[in-house]
């Protein structure tokens, strides 16, 4: 059963008021995991609105076995903000922040240290008091949003955040320790993240229980799970911003499905991973264009491109008309570019995996 609420985010100077429509569908099993899962906090990235539809056909169809909560359209604000024909969905347009950098790390102290279940639970009731006495302090737009649907993944295992990026080919990050479940995904392009907390809301979730778990391995704790039973944060990039695909939505939920299914939230077998790259965040590097003009993005993405490979030519014009090329400086795989052909000296160009391990 699939039930409907919608949560007031925000009203406008105008009176008009926003809210964001969070679906929670009862799993049929209370002791199977939970899932959240949210798309568009960058109002520019509607391909998860798409995979979220997709998803409530699915579980229409046939209900999951853990509870699932989906949150589309989880930004109202950014998807509202338009310049031309262009939607400005990825920075707060009157403080320049990124609306993925405002979640919160919260700090669990709990003295008490029973049985890994019920001390999980205890860690997540914790979490939601931390954060509803957060929201009564002063705070941005931007901040409140943020704890609002952090708020909502507390008591959740797995937490997928949909977002697409620039132009480019899917890929998603997934905290290190949870790589091998990361897989299931059916995402071949994987960037791995330390334990380091930047304000992503995968980071929310996944830094929260990894610094937890390193604090009760130093303590002894005699019930510590293996790690890779920790809740986990994802973030999917599915595609490229501005666009979105039906089709594409089914094959991106169908990955969706067979990650929940190898995590015991839908019933049936997981196929197993396909083969794929993975790439520690530091090894992730960002190309600053050499040259300004007009670019053809020539480099196939999701593809290897070996050292001094051309990944891009540049249009200038001078005495007569040239081409500048852009080589790759080590071997690479260009997982997204620019959105647009028209760049200036010193933007960011393209971004690649390097150093990637096949897996
Ligand atoms: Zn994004």
């Amino acid at each position: 059963m699939c039930a409907l609420k919608r949560l007031p985010v925000r009203s406008l100077a105008s009176g008009a008021k926003l809210d964001i429509p969070v679906y929670t569908i009862k799993g049929c099993n209370p002791h199977a995991k939970r899932a959240y899962i949210q798309s568009s906090m960058h109002g520019s990235e509607v391909q998860g609105n798409a995979v979220i539809a997709a998803l409530l056909e699915v579980f229409e169809q046939t209900p999951p076995e853990g509870d699932v909560v989906l949150v589309p359209n989880a930004n109202p604000f950014a998807i509202n903000q338009k310049s031309a024909e262009y939607t400005l969905g990825r920075f707060d347009p009157t403080t320049g922040e990124n609306w993925n950098r405002n979640y919160w790390l919260p700090t669990t102290r709990v003295t008490q240290r029973p049985a890994w279940k019920t001390l999980q639970r205890k860690v997540w009731a914790q979490m939601a008091s931390a954060i509803r006495a957060r929201l009564e302090d002063n705070l941005s737009f931007g901040e409140r949003l943020a704890l609002k649907l952090q708020l909502l993944t507390v008591g959740a295992d797995y937490v997928i955040d949909l977002h697409c990026a620039n132009i480019s080919a899917r890929h998603l990050y997934a905290p290190q320790y949870a790589e091998a479940c990361a897989r299931y995904f059916q995402i071949p392009l994987m960037l791995s993240i330390p334990n380091d907390f930047g304000g992503a809301m995968d980071e929310s979730v996944s830094c929260a229980w990894w610094t937890f778990w390193h604090e009760l391995q130093a303590q002894g704790y005699p019930d510590l799970p293996p790690r890779r039973e920790l809740p986990q944060g994802y973030t999917l990039e599915l595609g490229g911003h501005e666009v979105i695909s039906r089709d594409a939505a089914k094959r991106d939920a169908a990955g969706v499905v067979n990650f929940l299914r190898h995590k015991g939230i839908v019933a049936g077998r997981a196929q197993k991973p396909k083969s794929g790259f993975v790439c520690s965040l530091q090894d992730y590097k960002t190309i600053y264009s050499r040259h300004a003009g007009h670019v053809d993005f020539t480099a196939t993405l999701g593809s290897c491109v070996a050292k001094g490979g051309l990944l891009a030519q540049t249009l200038q014009f001078g005495r007569t008309a040239s081409w500048q090329p852009t080589l790759a400086e080590e071997s690479c795989i260009p997982v997204l570019h620019h959105s647009s052909a028209v760049i200036h000296e010193g933007s960011e160009l393209m971004k690649v995996f390097t150093k990637v391990r096949k897996v």
